[in-house]
């Protein structure tokens, strides 16, 4: 009887999620037309091609990550980390946030860094609900929101949040 207490090694090592064919924000570089500011190990920022106000950064992580749906508890800390990251980069941001699918143009994790004055489109397109806890119905929510949802435990949700 053949007896092993060996595993297979592994056939092929877990790719790393970067990279998903097709995803766009996993093939951010120079090379490829994107107005890079920042990068690290970890995060890579760089202009909005389609700026909605005077400065609009795009901060994204390096792994692929889907939406804001994906996001856990686990994530407070790289959420964090991009914000703090859009702050240093464009110290006079007012809002920095996220779209809420289907309202978002690209399913790799992005938060828009703003800069005003906003264009009379950006105001439109990125409204943050501002009253009272949580993001509200809003189809866009704020680093700081979605730092709160996620600390107490809860997932981002296109619908009202609590906190
Ligand atoms: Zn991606
Ligand atoms: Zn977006």
């Amino acid at each position: 009887m053949h007896f092993s207490c060996f595993k297979d090694p592994d056939p092929e090592p877990e790719p790393l999620l970067s990279n998903r064919t097709g995803c766009v924000f996993c093939n951010v570089t120079h090379d490829k037309g994107f107005d890079v500011v920042y990068e690290d190990a970890e995060l890579i920022a760089f202009r909005d091609r389609w700026p909605r106000a005077a400065g609009h950064l795009l901060v994204i992580p390096r792994t692929h990550l889907g939406t804001v749906f994906d996001l856990r508890a686990e994530h407070v800390e790289l959420v964090t980390r991009m914000k703090e990251c859009g702050l240093a980069l464009a110290p006079g941001a007012t809002k920095l946030g996220f779209h809420i699918p289907p309202f978002s143009s690209v399913h790799h994790l992005h938060l828009h860094v703003f800069t005003p004055p906003f264009t009379a489109l950006g105001r439109m397109m990125y409204p943050v609900h501002s009253r009272g806890h949580g993001k509200g119905w809003s189809w866009f929510v704020s680093a700081d929101q979605a730092i709160a949802i996620l600390q107490s435990g809860a997932r981002i949700r296109l619908g009202a949040s609590k906190r």
